[in-house]
């Protein structure tokens, strides 16, 4: 198998030939043909997460160390089946749930792997991922049929479309006239529209700082988009019911709070970094949440395949590139280059 591995955190990944393994027990070999690249990819390429205050997180600390291969929207065929796998044939094209935990504690029994206590095994963050031409995957309930779905876009289910569904679940109850802002339009912030919508969020407001990435979220349904470094982006954006910030900085984060109206929440999932300071009494006055949120439960996955599969969910732009171009795709995301996703392609490229 050939992977694409971080051998050293910020230099170019490398192009690494290693045997291809043989599933045991219940595993999947998976032959992988599309790989989404995501945001957080940038993190784990560089080696850490900016906590603010001069603090660092490395993710050598959750079993993330060089080298190592990164990827967490793995779509493939399944190549070969370990001798206790079932539920799956030779052949069968499936997107793959990366998020996988222990599968033995109590928050996986009750279905939730993605927020595992024990021991996460989650694909391209702390087990082998996506930035290969094989992946194995431990059980084949983990396979999800996505037949009539584009390939690419499917693969960006598995974590930009997931991390914006379960954040839109923590959003608080929304009435016709109420209004929630995306903080951030990259993939996430995109695909977010979609979802919103389907859920029946009619107003929604597009925020970023790039005019170019604005206009594609106005394509796609928001029905307002505020440039944030508008002097006047606060009051554009005063009195919403609910923020998503999909960029997580002390800017966005400071600009969803303060926007809220009382019994508002806002709800984090990106990971761009820094802290949070903000004054006490003012979020129990206001009634207000600040909640967050980490990609999504398998279950969750399988209900945006299905809002997929009824084509609910219009898709962001999607732009495919050889995995030979895989340095390139991450700078580009790091030079805020890209509108929508950028998903690798391994088929034309399988040493098989
Ligand atoms: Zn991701
Ligand atoms: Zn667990």
């Amino acid at each position: 198998m050939l992977s694409w591995d971080i051998v050293e955190h910020g230099k170019p990944l490398q192009k690494v030939m290693r045997e291809t393994p043989a599933p045991k027990g219940s595993e999947v070999l998976m032959r992988i043909t599309r790989s989404g690249v995501c945001h957080s990819d940038l993190h784990i390429w560089e080696g850490y997460f900016e906590l603010g205050g001069g603090k660092r997180f490395y993710v050598k600390e959750r079993g993330c160390v060089p080298p190592f291969t990164p990827g967490h929207e793995p779509f493939g065929v399944v190549e070969a089946l370990g001798p206790r796998a079932k539920g799956v044939r030779v052949g069968q094209k499936r997107l793959i749930y990366p998020w996988i935990g222990c599968g033995k504690c109590a928050v996986c029994k009750a279905g939730q792997d993605n927020y595992c206590i024990s021991g996460s095994r989650y694909l391209g963050v702390n087990r082998p991922g996506a930035y290969s031409t094989h992946v194995l995957v431990p059980d084949a309930k983990y396979l999800i049929d996505t037949t009539g779905v584009e390939d690419g876009f499917a693969a960006t289910l598995a974590c930009s479309a997931v991390t914006a569904y379960s954040a839109a679940t923590k959003l608080p109850q929304i009435g016709p006239r109420d209004s929630i802002a995306l903080l951030g339009c990259g993939g996430l912030g995109l695909i977010a529209i979609s979802v919103l919508r389907a859920r029946g969020v009619r107003n929604i407001i597009g925020c970023d700082i790039d005019d170019a990435k604005l206009a594609a979220a106005a394509k796609l349904g928001a029905k307002k988009t505020i440039n944030t470094r508008a002097p006047d982006a606060l009051q554009q954006m005063q009195g919403i019911a609910g923020a998503i910030d999909f960029v997580g900085s002390p800017a966005t984060a400071a600009l969803g709070i303060a926007a809220l109206r009382k019994g508002g929440r806002y709800v984090i999932c990106g990971l761009y970094g820094g802290e949070l300071v903000h004054p006490l009494p003012p979020i129990a006055q206001r009634a207000i949440g600040i909640v967050g949120s980490y990609v999504g439960s398998l279950q969750e996955l399988k209900e945006v395949v299905a809002l997929a599969k009824k084509g609910r969910l219009r898709q962001a732009p999607v732009q495919t590139r050889s995995a030979n171009e895989a340095n390139s795709a991450l700078e580009d995301l790091k030079a805020g280059k890209i509108i929508g996703r950028v998903v690798l392609d391994f088929e034309s490229i399988s040493p098989a």
